[in-house]
């Protein structure tokens, strides 16, 4: 397929287009991402809170496909931190996935009033030196939570997958990223579809380009360097997803976009999310 690559902190390649499956239920997962495989998506986001690493991985390691050639990325519960807890919690999803390794493993969030996200890392880093997991990584973290996890662990998380659209660029957090070497990934890329794909500007560009809204917003995203991982599980919205690498938005659709962030949040604040 035509999707780039972006290089890790590691020098580990990740597509930079991924497929989502959150709230796809276990027994939907396989056919859903069997129809992303076929539609060229190489990468694919699952979380152990999700309940579908097993039809996930069943798609995987049914597709025929070179495993070298497939990126996935699964998440550590919150009820999970800890040390000892995460080896336990690790060994589960894989064999859920069905997999020997993954090539990402993030913390799904910090849980920062917890104080386990440092010992929770630890046990990552023993994951990544026994070459389970390619890569290690975080989620929802935020600059605060990632100069304590950079200050008092050794491995420099490779990814930071934080909610990212037009409405809430974050553009601070990713100043910090980029200071770092952490890729920005971005969750709920398309706004969960809600009124940003009806947003005038957005409406706007598409026609401009004979587009539509999600391709658009995806084609913004890939043009400020973000990681992006949009999910359907509508098959013509799953080829549409992935068909934006035909074009390009120019410098007047981009400063259009950047006019849209409102800091507008769709998820909660990580501050408040600590169990
Ligand atoms: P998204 O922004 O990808 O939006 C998905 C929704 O948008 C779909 O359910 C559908 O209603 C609509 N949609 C999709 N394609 C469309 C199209 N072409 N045209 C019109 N509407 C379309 O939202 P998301 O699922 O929340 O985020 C994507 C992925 O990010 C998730 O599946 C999950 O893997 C990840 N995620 C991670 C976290 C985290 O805490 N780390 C949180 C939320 C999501």
């Amino acid at each position: 397929s035509k999707v780039p690559f972006i290089t890790l902190n590691n020098g580990v390649a990740m597509p930079q287009l991924g497929f989502g499956v959150w709230q796809v239920p276990d027994d939907e997962a396989a056919q859903t991402v069997t129809t992303a495989l076929e539609a060229g998506y190489r990468s694919i986001d699952t979380a152990a809170i999700y309940g579908n690493e097993a039809g996930t991985g069943k798609a995987v390691t049914g597709s025929g496909i070179a495993r070298e050639e497939l990126f996935v990325t699964t998440k550590l519960w919150n009820s999970e931190q800890g040390y000892d807890s995460t080896l336990r919690a690790f060994d589960a999803s894989l064999g859920k996935l069905g997999l020997d390794y993954v090539d990402l493993y993030l913390i799904h969030w910090p849980m920062p009033a917890e104080g386990t996200f440092v010992d929770t890392y630890k046990a990552f880093e023993k994951i990544l030196a026994d070459g389970r997991a390619k890569s290690i990584g975080v989620s929802n973290f935020r600059t605060e939570d990632l100069e304590r996890l950079i200050g008092e662990t050794s491995v420099v998380p490779a990814v930071n997958q934080v909610e990212l659209h037009p409405q809430l660029q974050q553009s601070e957090l990713k100043e910090f990223h980029a200071k770092h070497g952490i890729a920005t990934e971005a969750w709920s890329p398309l706004g969960q579809g809600k009124d940003l794909l009806q947003a005038p500007t957005v409406v706007a560009v598409a026609r401009k380009h004979d587009r539509t809204p999600a391709q658009v917003v995806l084609r913004w995203h890939l043009q400020v360097g973000n990681v992006v991982i949009p999910k359907s599980v509508t098959p013509s919205r799953i080829q549409e997803n992935i068909d934006v690498f035909d074009f390009e938005l120019d410098a007047d659709d981009l400063a259009a976009f950047t006019a849209l962030d409102e800091g507008r949040r769709l998820g909660p604040d990580p501050a408040d999310v600590n169990s």
